[in-house]
């Protein structure tokens, strides 16, 4: 196991200088990092930057099922970093290019009324569009694309978004933009950046990192460009110790390895920290406790971390074919806004594809051949029938890191398992399963411990005015340490609630826009691939206003049920028929309403009118106000075009329950044409016996959940039988 404790350097045999004091080093080379070192290159500042990972070149990345072969950072310094928190499982990559080696592609937009008061203005969306922009063109992004062999997307895509359309939240599903080169997969061409790549070949694997150079990873765009123009990049670089010197900084690091492990100690007039949350808050926190040589660090050092709400489960289908694995590892995005315990939770679900040598290892872990005979036998998965749902969103973001007694990052945090937000994501399984008849399991840290597993981990260094409110100042310079700065995961304040790494990329543009504005003395600095961004389409953002307004409209579970009533014409003629769906969309706000509206839907024949036609309205079931029991309000328009509005009342006629039966069964009807108000029509409207068991069979509740459901239909007849025996209290609450 990799050692994590500060290492304690001196300058003896074991400790080198390596290079020459430059003007910045840049520590860890993942989103952050890659802004940093590029845009200083790029003006001109000499820039080294040290990763602790490898440089992955395509075809290095693993694909065996043996643990040991490159796979964890903990074993041979592999590419996967899995950081047990105690109360939550971290996980990151380590290499040139970050968590983008291993990242599921998607460049995501926050949704901009979910960030609260702890966003400041420079880091929330009205602020950083253009920076999104910046980085999206940068990366190269777009939503998945054909597979240009099939000439069809991915099956699971196309899977997914059927699921969704069967729910009534279609419109709040949505292609997100992905960091991957669509196009030929056999033919290398070459990126923005003269960076030579291929075209996506649809395997599933980008989370192993993608061995034919189709993923956009920073290696290929942002470091590439900080290379290009003189950055130098070291990788197996790991940094153990910061502290400032007469020179500004000086920085070792552990390299070598395979028994020549040595530290070598380098300098720069400005330091750079973006080594992750984790990492950088972990390194923070030993400077100050352990090594003691940033002493005056603020106490908020640690908190406001988030794992981003993250959830993460696995679906397994056993109905219909075609291989989910296949595609880009995420290509659909779904934004839910449920209520839950009787408050709006907002959150949104990914499609995963799972790699067949992830199920393999999965199952090569436990321990004795029988034992995986015998549970691959019992779990009856196919693995080419099984995708991920990650699911993500706002949880509370106070958790603490703090430092345990091996010098380790440990994150305290009454994260409670009960809390809103993994109580409704945790719904989604029971959902699709549901309407799928899949088998959906959460994974283990989450099912047996209720530790949640975090792919986002955010915060840890918090932003504020001084040293007492927060660790960096808004331009991300630390307080009380000038020349040292915080560009990663760790400076978001609160969870994004959506992929971050757009959000860290576009802070950090903003951020070091600013360092070297400051530091050149010329104002107007800027990116020079500024003249080529074109606005890069959000298409999230389209499912979060759809989502929005829906709350707006029904802010909780509602109802539906269908009425049918026959016209009773003079003198015994032919009548017509009225046959609505009536519809509270809230059950909440139908309850609140005095006069407990429903929506109308439907058509309408009379007697005295030819033909049939759409009509819609009201219903006021049992008003607190008025006489009559139940009045429709209707509005539809006849065959020459005429535009008919009336009412039909059901009114209290005699006292008892029959006359109360009769008195519900039956509506005086009354409708005026608006264009001729000599024209009208008065007919009455009757409820059948049939009828009446038909309309109560029709009764429906909609919600999230089967017990949500339910209890809206329960609520509903409560109210409903309330009415019908005439408990209602006039003009008054109910
Ligand atoms: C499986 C997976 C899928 C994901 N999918 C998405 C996605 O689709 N979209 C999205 O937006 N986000 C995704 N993420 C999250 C995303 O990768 C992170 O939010 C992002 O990488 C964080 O960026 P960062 O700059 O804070 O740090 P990182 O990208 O983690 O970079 C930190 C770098 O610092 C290096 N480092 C650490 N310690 C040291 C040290 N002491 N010395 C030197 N170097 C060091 C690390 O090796 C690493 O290279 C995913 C993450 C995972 C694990």
């Amino acid at each position: 196991m990799h050692s994590r404790r500060s290492a304690e350097p001196s300058e003896t045999a074991e400790t080198s200088s390596d290079g020459e004091h430059v003007d910045a080093i840049v520590v860890g080379s993942g989103f952050g990092g890659a802004v940093a070192a590029a845009r200083l290159a790029q003006a001109g500042f000499s820039v080294t930057v040290l990763e602790r990972g490898r440089r992955w070149r395509p075809g290095q990345f693993p694909r065996s099922t043996d643990l040991e072969e490159g796979w964890l950072w903990q074993v041979g310094q592999g590419l996967y970093d899995l950081r047990w928190l105690k109360s939550m499982l971290s996980l990151q990559a380590a290499g040139w290019g970050g968590g983008s080696l291993v990242y599921a592609n998607v460049f995501a937009r926050p949704a901009a009324e979910t960030q609260d008061d702890r966003w400041p203005l420079p880091l929330r969306r009205q602020a950083l569009d253009p920076y999104y922009d910046l980085a999206g063109t940068m990366l190269g992004v777009s939503p998945v694309q054909p597979d240009l062999l099939t000439g069809v997307v991915p099956t699971r895509t196309t899977f997914v978004e059927d699921i969704v359309e069967q729910t009534q939240i279609r419109p709040a599903m949505i292609r997100p933009n992905l960091a991957v080169r669509f196009g030929a997969s056999e033919a290398w061409s070459r990126n923005l950046h003269g960076v030579p790549q291929r075209g996506c070949a649809f395997l599933g694997e980008c989370v192993l990192g993608c061995n034919r150079s189709a993923k956009n990873s920073l290696d290929l765009n942002y470091l590439a460009v900080a290379e290009q123009h003189g950055a130098a990049a070291v990788t197996g670089a790991e940094v153990t110790r910061i502290a400032p010197d007469e020179s500004g900084w000086s920085v070792w690091s552990k390299e070598g390895g395979g028994g020549d492990e040595h530290l070598v100690r380098r300098t720069a007039t400005r330091l750079i920290l973006a080594t992750g949350s984790v990492a950088t808050t972990e390194l923070l926190l030993r400077s100050r406790d352990v090594d003691h040589t940033l002493p005056n660090l603020s106490p908020t050092l640690g908190r406001g971390f988030s794992g981003n709400g993250d959830q993460l489960a696995l679906a397994n289908f056993r109905r219909g074919d075609g291989d989910l694995t296949t595609g880009p590892t995420i290509t659909t995005t779904t934004v839910l806004d449920v209520w839950e315990r009787s408050k709006s939770v907002w959150f949104q679900v990914q499609d995963g594809a799972v790699p067949a040598v992830i199920s393999d290892m999965l199952d090569q872990l436990l321990p004795l051949p029988r034992l995986r005979s015998w549970w691959t036998k019992l779990r009856r998965n196919d693995p080419a029938r099984t995708i991920a749902l990650l699911s993500m969103g706002h949880d509370s973001g106070t958790g603490r890191l703090e430092l345990d007694h091996h010098g380790e990052a440990r994150l305290r945090w009454a994260n409670r398992w009960q809390s809103r937000l993994y109580r409704a994501e945790e719904r989604v399984g029971p959902l699709i399963a549901r309407v799928t008849g899949s088998r959906v399991r959460s994974v283990i840290p989450w099912s047996i411990f209720k530790k949640p597993v975090t792919v986002h981990p955010l915060g840890g260094v918090p932003t504020g005015r001084d040293s007492d409110t927060g660790v960096v100042g808004p331009d991300l310079q630390v307080h009380g340490y000038p020349g040292l700065y915080v560009m990663d995961g760790a400076v978001l304040p609160a969870s994004t609630g959506a992929n971050p790494s757009a959000t860290i990329l576009a802070g950090a543009e903003h951020a070091i826009e600013g360092l070297i504005r400051t530091l050149t003395g010329d104002s107007s600095w800027r990116a020079p691939e500024w003249d080529r961004v074109q606005p890069v389409p959000a298409p999230e953002d389209e499912a979060y206003e759809w989502i929005a307004r829906r709350r707006r409209d029904t802010a909780g579970d509602g109802i539906v049920f269908d009425e049918h009533m026959h016209e009773r014409a003079p003198d015994g003629a032919p009548g017509g028929e009225l046959q609505v769906r009536l519809e509270a969309s809230s059950l909440d706000r139908f309850r609140a309403d005095p006069e407990h509206r429903l929506s109308v839907d439907g058509t309408i024949t009379l007697a005295g009118l030819p033909g049939t036609h759409h009509v819609t309205g009201e219903l006021h079931m049992f008003p607190r106000h008025g006489r009559h029991l139940m009045g429709y309000d209707l509005r539809f328009t006849d065959q020459d075009g005429q535009a008919w509005i009336g009412e039909g009342l059901k009114s209290q006629r005699g006292s008892g329950p029959l006359a109360r039966y009769r008195s519900l069964t039956s509506a005086q009807l009354i409708l005026h044409s608006e264009s001729d108000p000599s024209r009208s029509i008065r007919t009455r409207l009757v409820l059948h016996p049939h009828n009446v068991l038909g309309n109560g069979l029709s009764l429906r509740g909609q919600g999230f959940t089967f017990p949500r459901r339910v209890k809206a239909l329960v609520n509903f007849s409560a109210f409903f039988m309330t009415g019908v025996f005439g408990f209602h209290r006039r003009g008054d609450g109910d």
